[in-house]
């Protein structure tokens, strides 16, 4: 339920309604708005008697929120949510492009390409130090020293760095190097790990999971809300259907859809959407014309080397290409590069 309050209350009533709202076990989440703050309540399942709310001064009315989830709601709050990366607001008119290795590999791969994508206008850069990989015989990442490299880039460009973290204990230590700590497709449903994510105090990248619903992914999103933490990306990146000629298949419709039932900025992986490279370059388009505020693409200098999703990561000159069209599309739909 949230509780709308009047053009006209005062701090005072503001205060008191959230005291209510506390001492019947409730938690209060306050949106101060330019015309009215509403105040969104926030607890278990059981039904809430709106009319002892409505009774207090200086509430204008209540309106429960229908939807599972809540604080992700566009109900509970209307406008769009802008995150802080840098210099962007995520959300906003301009767009991010996060860019880089599927895997942080060595400290000249990620130094090297981290400067060939800030070149080509990435606007933060992104690596893998622990990975989520199919096999355990397969590359599964630096750990600690792959962050440190991270670091290191985003010295040398200035560019803010994303990077996934897999458990509880990553989180902490992720957080303690990365910009965004990304949680990704295979851990969109770790429930601690979401619990972590909301206790961290940076911005999450949250990924769709595979198999998962657009709901299934709200309900995700709103475990980390739900943990304090009000700085939350989505990320769609493909589903699993029964099309083989591509390695997922990149769910458009997810980009408006999203955006209607949650005031969270959302942003599309077309390297996972896609899983080959030459497809990469038109499905960015179209998410950017569908409305998406931004990429999430996979670079390599030498794609055919790379220890994980070489076929579908783009050379420097690729992604240079990939930033010059999407800037166009951009300028088609009001939004900027
Ligand atoms: C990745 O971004 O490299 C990744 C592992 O993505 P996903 O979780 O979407 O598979
Ligand atoms: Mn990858």
């Amino acid at each position: 339920m949230i509780i709308v309050m009047q053009h006209q209350a005062t701090a005072a009533q503001i205060a008191a309604v959230v005291a209510r709202v506390e001492a019947v076990g409730y938690r209060a989440s306050l949106i101060k708005g330019e015309e009215r703050t509403v105040i969104g309540v926030i607890g278990d399942d059981r039904p809430i008697d709106r009319e002892q709310f409505e009774a207090l001064d200086g509430v204008e009315k209540t309106v429960p929120i229908l939807k599972p989830f809540k604080l992700a709601s566009r109900e509970m709050h209307p406008a769009d949510t802008l995150v802080s990366l840098d210099g962007i607001k995520v959300g906003g008119p301009r767009l991010v492009v996060i860019a880089g290795p599927c895997s942080v590999e060595s400290r000249s791969q990620i130094l090297e390409t981290a400067l060939a994508v800030k070149e080509a206008g990435a606007t933060a850069l992104r690596g893998g130090a622990f990975k989520p990989r199919t096999s355990p015989y397969s590359f599964q990442g630096l750990g600690e020293e792959g962050l440190q490299y991270l670091a290191e880039a985003r010295d040398m460009t200035g560019l803010p760095i994303v990077t996934e973290a897999m458990s509880e204990e990553q989180v902490t230590l992720v957080a303690r190097y990365a910009d965004v700590i990304q949680i990704g497709a295979r851990n969109m449903q770790n429930y601690d790990l979401l619990r972590a994510a909301g206790k961290a105090d940076k911005p999450v990248l949250l990924k769709r999971g595979m198999m998962s619903t657009i709901e299934e992914l709200l309900m995700s999103a709103e475990y980390i809300l739900a943990g304090g933490n009000s700085r939350v990306m989505l990320c769609e990146r493909g589903i699993r259907t029964f099309e083989r000629y591509t390695r997922n298949t990149t769910d458009i419709n997810a980009i408006p859809v999203i955006k209607q039932l949650t005031h969270l900025p959302v942003l599309l992986d077309p390297s996972h959407g896609t899983g080959k490279w030459e497809y990469v370059i038109p499905v960015a388009r179209a998410a950017i014309a569908a409305g998406a505020d931004g990429l999430l693409v996979e670079v390599h200098p030498n794609p055919v080397e790379a220890l994980s999703d070489g076929a579908q990561s783009l050379k420097p000159e690729k992604f240079a290409q990939l930033v010059r069209e999407v800037r166009r599309i951009a300028e088609a739909v009001n939004r900027t590069v």
